[in-house]
């Protein structure tokens, strides 16, 4: 071959041993694509003490001067261990060493780490707002972060329904309160940079797995281990170490009762609006057993704050009961305009109470 090609033998080996060799990694004259010889022709050549070619030829590597045979970056010969590879290597412009390669990987994803690292720390930097929660507020928390809380990772992931109190009429702006006050922080769009290191790190680790297949699969924990999920996440307020001695704080103020008289007001008109959202869920429960139309209309709002404020489910459970039978037999034997329908049941109702 005349390529610039050298041979190298790993082993000492005999001279027989080295024409099988020298014919292995010999290219054909006319086309550099192809080699001169092939492993049947070689073998029926040999001396009968000489080794397969297919055996010998782990004892040799070879290396043409080409770019694509010296590493781009540390510059190192890299001669190839077979023919498949010499092929491949010819076919490249320019090469990257296996080492480098996994070196540059490693320093992106260390990048992309610290990048992933450091918007979670800014995004939930501690601020002053501990003397701006409500009783209320700390109420909340409490339910929230009281059962197996992780730091670092959301309270309410962003896939996960909502549901801290049972009633979303609740919830939801007791959220945005706190997600105001900054107790909560909402992670859901990653800016640029982020979102480019993320997609890094992911990347880099399934690189990471697929060199590591053939051994063991990285677990995991280990890959998600600095993914960023979206979702609210709980952040500490200026004053406190940790999140253990910040749920003691606020669920001593909580039992030692310190809530002013209209955060009283606050908290009733709280529970009464989840008892008239479970009433709304009573109704359409009855509306679906008895085959009903009842109108979501001015009259039914007013009834079911009444009762929500006076009287408990269970109790309104069977006058419902009641009153929808009612309403089916009164259907039955008036046959009422179709207009009247749907408010019936709220007038029944209302007429009882
Ligand atoms: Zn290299």
């Amino acid at each position: 071959m005349s390529v610039g090609a050298i041979i190298c033998y790993l082993k000492s080996l005999s001279d027989d041993e080295i024409i099988s060799i020298n014919k292995y990694w010999t290219l054909n004259d006319s086309n550099k694509n192809e080699f001169k010889y092939t492993l049947t022709q070689i073998d029926e050549q040999r001396d009968p003490k000489c080794s397969r070619v297919s055996v010998l030829v782990n004892k040799s590597s070879c290396l043409i001067n080409n770019p694509a045979f010296f590493c781009k970056v540390c510059k190192q010969a890299k001669p190839v261990k077979n023919r498949t590879e010499l092929m491949a290597r010819l076919r490249l412009s320019s090469f990257q060493c296996q080492e480098c390669e996994q070196k540059q990987i490693s320093v992106l994803r260390e990048e992309s780490i610290k990048i992933l690292r450091n918007f979670i720390s800014d995004a939930l930097k501690k601020t002053d707002y501990f003397h701006r929660l409500s009783y209320i507020d700390k109420l909340i928390l409490l339910t929230m972060l009281f059962d197996n809380y992780q730091e670092k990772k959301p309270i309410i992931s962003s896939d996960a329904r909502l549901n801290i109190t049972g009633s979303e009429n609740v919830d939801i702006p007791a959220l945005s309160r706190l997600v105001k006050i900054g107790a909560l922080v909402k992670i859901v769009d990653l800016p640029e940079e982020v979102a480019h290191a993320e997609t890094k790190f992911h990347e880099s680790s399934l690189t990471t797995v697929s060199r590591l297949r053939r051994n063991r699969y990285m677990p995991r924990s280990q890959r998600n281990q600095f993914a960023i999920e979206r979702g609210i996440y709980f952040s500490l307020p200026l004053g406190f170490n940790n999140s253990a001695e910040f749920i003691e704080k606020i669920y001593n103020d909580i039992v030692s009762g310190g809530i002013a008289a209209n955060e009283v007001t606050d908290l009733k008109r709280m529970v009464i609006d989840m008892r008239i959202e479970n009433f709304y869920r009573l109704i359409d429960h009855i509306a679906h057993d008895f085959n009903l139309e009842i109108s979501n209309s001015v009259p039914l709002s007013a009834l079911l704050s009444h009762l929500a404020e006076r009287y408990p489910i269970t109790k309104c459970y069977y006058t419902f009961h009641r009153y929808a039978k009612e309403v089916v037999l009164y259907m039955h034997k008036n046959d009422p305009p179709s207009y009247s329908r749907c408010h019936l049941f709220t007038k029944f109702v209302s007429n009882y109470t």
